[in-house]
């Protein structure tokens, strides 16, 4: 990787995670092109913001318009499969980070992003960028002709980094055959808009277990978004195709029909499967992976949008900082460790620890170490899903130590997601 200066950068992907960076990148000075195929007909997935995406907003300049169309979201409530209530205030245990977040309809959001790119100075263009290994440079990347010259005659010369922002397509890391780490699951998520859905709290996304996988409500202004997550299996005993699948099973699951009422559907249904799956480098020879295309770790928790805006962030400090091998494998590291910490508490979650550990600080709460531990315990967890301390040391270890120790002897937990 060169030590010159990274001055001119080729985005690969408009997707949030291409133009938080291009807006960064652009505002400190730099030449910027976004080669954007175009954002996905209809529904976009990932409409439920964390608290750690807020100081992303206010830096980009748009937390004002964003509040404009969103719903505040002031938590997040999560509904056991015995039909128990948890739920989470940001505000209750806020740190340093704000006590709220949003949910936004992700095709007006990623719209805003899109222009504070450009109002940054980068130039976005609507183009499908193709990419292959470069035979002259060993572990390096090249565009194909046509791109080659579009990037060329925007920036006005090559190059200096190409930076694959491509989501899930990945077309980075398949060019150079990088390889991919899948998580354990393979679920498919069928999603959509609808009315009539009940809620706990106003404004909280809410997570539900069902007898299998679990469901995402997320209240939007005037609607619900409704994930359906199970295995492949388990949801194709519904029906042929997922539209026919999502409404049998909105309808026809037992714990579905007690949480959504008499929810009414009112857009397509989107389907997305084996999402789970993180590229194991993300720098090489004048190229980097940022967003999704580095990787994703699951819905659950919320938290696809702060890593692709945060590793945005991160990756933008990198080039600005100079922009050396040392600045990016810096980078890269610290992506792969935040990818790694939530892993590590989305498997609380599929395999039900998190929520006995939570359940057990609410039964048992006997003597003053139990009163004095509860509430820290509380705010560790709380503040791993607001984003502030989920790659923590400290926080990691905790739970780590709790649920190794605190649940020895319970057995296998009637809350693992099946
Ligand atoms: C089921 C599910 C539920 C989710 N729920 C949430 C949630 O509630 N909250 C949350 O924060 N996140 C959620 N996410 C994750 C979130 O949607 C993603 O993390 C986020 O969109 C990643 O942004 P990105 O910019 O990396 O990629 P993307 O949003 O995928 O953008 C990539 C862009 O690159 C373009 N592109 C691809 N190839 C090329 C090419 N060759 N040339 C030019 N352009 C190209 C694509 O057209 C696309 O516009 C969810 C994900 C899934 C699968």
């Amino acid at each position: 990787m060169s030590r010159q200066r990274i001055s001119k950068i080729a985005i690969v992907g408009d997707g949030p995670a291409g133009t938080t960076l291009a807006a960064l990148l652009a505002a400190a000075g730099r030449d910027v092109v976004v080669l954007g195929r175009g954002r996905p007909q209809g529904l976009i997935v990932g409409e439920s913001l964390i608290p750690a995406v807020i100081p992303l907003l206010r830096r980009l300049g748009i937390e004002d318009e964003v509040r404009e169309y969103a719903m505040y979201k002031p938590g997040a409530t999560f509904v056991l499969r015995d039909g128990e209530t948890i739920s989470f205030s940001f505000d209750e245990w806020a740190g340093s980070l704000p006590g709220y977040a949003y949910n936004v309809p992700r095709e007006r959001f990623d719209r805003t992003l899109g222009d504070a790119a450009e109002r940054a100075g980068a130039s976005v263009v609507s183009a499908t960028a193709r990419l292959s290994a470069d035979p002259e440079r060993s572990g390096g990347i090249r565009f194909d002709d046509a791109t080659a010259e579009l990037v060329h005659s925007t920036l006005g010369g090559a190059a200096d980094l190409i930076v694959d922002a491509t989501g899930r397509g990945r077309a980075l890391a398949r060019a150079l055959s990088l390889g991919s780490m899948p998580g354990d699951r393979y679920d498919e998520a069928l999603f959509a808009h609808c009315e009539g859905i009940p809620l706990v709290r106003d404004g909280n996304v809410h997570i539900d277990h069902l007898e299998h996988g679990w469901c995402w409500r997320i209240p939007l202004p005037g609607r619900v978004s409704v994930g359906i997550v199970m295995d492949n299996e388990w949801l194709a005993k519904f029906g042929d195709d997922a539209t026919a699948r999502y409404d049998a099973c909105l309808h026809g699951d037992a714990f579905l029909r007690r949480l959504t009422g008499d929810a009414r559907r009112v857009s397509d249904v989107m389907k997305y499967n084996n999402y789970q799956n993180t590229t194991p480098t993300g720098v090489g020879e004048g190229w980097a992976l940022v967003g999704d295309a580095f990787g994703f770790i699951d819905p659950i928790f919320s938290s696809g949008l702060y890593l692709a805006m945060d590793g945005a962030r991160a990756l933008a400090d990198a080039i600005l900082a100079g922009g050396d091998q040392a600045a990016l494998r810096a980078y890269e590291k610290r992506q792969l460790h935040q990818y790694q910490a939530w892993r590590n508490v989305v498997g609380y979650f599929y395999d039900g620890r998190l929520f006995d550990l939570i359940q057990l600080g609410r039964i048992e709460n006997p003597n003053l170490i139990g009163r004095l531990m509860n509430p820290h315990v509380s705010k560790n967890i709380s503040r791993m899903l607001t984003g502030e301390s989920t790659d923590r040391t400290y926080t990691q270890w905790l739970l780590d130590v709790l649920i190794n120790h605190a649940l020895v002897g319970t057995g296998p937990s009637e809350l693992a997601v099946r």
